[in-house]
């Protein structure tokens, strides 16, 4: 790969990513205020209940509409805030909006119990024999069941392609509650104004959700043509798919994104898993490292060269985009290298690498990022061991030992990708060394509430127990700096 070399440029203390976030917090509580307008112009229901369930309801609405903002893979929000931001956002909305669900019918089924003078079972019942509020009981009872099936207790013991299969259920959800608000909408047909505002929100956002999740990755893949060109093995457990298509210089992919790819054969086809790119895009190919961890990842090694693959991406905001300094630290652990092997190609000044791993010999891609510190300059340490032997405890990523390595952290941008643990304590490490929050940068090769691995830990064999650190346990090698080269 060529090393595609970006000017360093020092950018203002506010990240992307806050910018980002203040734009969409900014369009959504605008939106808000625009829906409780609505609400209390339409004036009160029939019942001080009724009026409390339609306040809910108008809410459902408006929360549903920001959960698909929140997925529909958006570039600009993506490339700023990251996906796996996005969906934890939307894991979180998610909740609040089966609570507000959950409001909202029994308001409704109370408030007509009281207005008709019955029991809340029989008025239940009556509601569901009208088309309108069965479209409304059914849409509830989807986001519920979906909602139980997402509590990390039952997502845990779920394939993950189960898991997401379940998940697209909720569009069914969307079109009921949709059917249901032409049927029993009140609050936006006061005036042509209320009606044309609601109506145009819902037209943007399903819009910008067919855009982002269907049009961009059918248009993308139509243009492309990705095929496998080669299938490297790295290690016993690690391999290289280079990928090439049509015009990739126009693929408007960075260092440090990922992808998620399906490769089109007869078994696996139905499979798409995310990978970060292991190399910056050259416009020529673009490869992927993978870790057999289970039956998809495994199989990548049996890829026969030619084989067609639909890619959804480029995603992620783990990109030079972010920086905010002109010293970078990057830390990777085990197979968290792939993007920071990708970053290494863009960055410059000052860099300083640790790579974490179980033992020299399961550090992939080493000869890679010891050419590429050698080249450019970069400082690069091999950090192996046992956490928590010795006296005191050897804690790799300890405060102390951190700043032992890198003395002046605290003005680096730090980007990190390890397992789920390793991450954790990097990112404790670095709040106890005041390293502010717009220079930490993680990637945590997790989308939906859940590690790769899991239950066991991401990479680990069944049945091998972890250390305190996540990583599996080993005879003590203390850190080793691998090379020195000068800043
Ligand atoms: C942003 C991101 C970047 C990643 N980059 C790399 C990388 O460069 N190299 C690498 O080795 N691994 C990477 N991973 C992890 C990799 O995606 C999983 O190891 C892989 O999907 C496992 O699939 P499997 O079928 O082999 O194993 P399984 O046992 O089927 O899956 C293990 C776990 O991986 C996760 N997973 C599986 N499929 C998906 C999916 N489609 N979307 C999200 N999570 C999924 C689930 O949590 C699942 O439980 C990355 C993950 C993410 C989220």
């Amino acid at each position: 790969m060529t090393a595609a070399s970006v000017p360093l440029r020092t950018r203002p203390a506010t990240s992307p990513a806050t910018r980002a976030l203040a734009v969409l917090l900014a369009v959504v509580l605008a939106n808000l205020a625009v829906v409780e307008v609505l609400y209390v112009t339409a004036g009160p229901g029939k019942n001080a209940l009724l009026s409390v369930g339609r306040f809910f309801g108008l809410h459902v609405a408006f929360i549903m509409m920001v959960q698909l903002v929140l997925v529909a893979r958006l570039p600009w929000l993506d490339r700023r805030i990251g996906m796996d931001r996005l969906t934890a956002w939307h894991r979180w909305v998610g909740f609040s909006l089966v609570w507000t669900v959950v409001l909202h019918a029994t308001f409704i089924v109370l408030g007509y119990a009281r207005l008709d003078e019955e029991s809340a079972l029989r008025t239940f019942l009556s509601l569901a024999g009208v088309p309108a509020s069965l479209f409304g009981i059914c849409a509830a009872g989807l986001v519920i069941a979906v909602a139980v099936l997402s509590v990390r207790y039952a997502r845990r013991r779920m394939q993950y392609e189960t898991w997401h299969t379940i998940h697209i259920v909720l569009y069914a959800a969307v079109v009921l509650g949709l059917l249901h608000q032409v049927k029993e909408g009140s609050a936006f047909t006061t005036s042509a104004a209320a009606e044309a505002y609601w109506w145009g929100l819902w037209t943007l956002v399903l819009g910008a959700l067919l855009a982002g999740r269907v049009v961009l990755p059918l248009w993308r893949n139509a243009y492309h043509r990705f095929r496998v060109a080669a299938v490297v093995p790295e290690s016993d457990r690690v391999v290289s798919v280079y990928v090439t298509g049509r015009h990739l210089d126009r693929l408007p992919a960075h260092a440090g994104q990922f992808f998620i790819w399906r490769f089109l054969t007869r078994g696996r086809w139905w499979q798409a898993n995310p990978y970060s790119l292991s190399a910056a895009p050259d416009g020529r190919s673009l490869r992927l490292t993978a870790k057999a961890v289970g039956s998809a990842s495994a199989g990548l090694r049996q890829l026969p060269v030619g084989t067609r693959v639909f890619m959804e991406g480029p995603y992620g905001a783990f990109t030079s985009l972010q920086r905010t300094r002109p010293g970078t630290l990057l830390i990777a652990g085990g197979v968290g290298v792939t993007p920071i092997r990708a970053l290494l190609e863009e960055l410059t000044g000052s860099v300083v690498v640790l790579y974490r791993v179980h033992d020299p010999a399961d550090a992939v891609l080493l000869g890679e990022l010891q050419q590429l510190a050698r080249m450019r300059g970069f400082r690069l340490h091999l950090v192996t061991g046992r956490t928590g032997t010795g006296s005191p405890p050897y804690d790799p990523f300890a405060p102390g030992t951190l700043v032992a390595a890198v003395p002046d952290i605290a003005d680096r941008d730090v980007f990190v990708c390890g397992p789920p643990a390793m991450t954790a304590a990097v990112l404790r490490s670095l709040r106890a060394l005041g390293v502010p929050r717009s220079q930490v940068h993680a990637e945590r090769f997790s989308l939906a509430g859940r590690s790769p691995g899991q239950p066991g830990r991401p990479g680990q064999p069944p049945g091998q127990p972890a250390s305190r650190s996540g990583l599996p346990r080993r005879k003590n090698v203390l850190a080793e700096p691998l090379e020195r080269s000068p800043q």
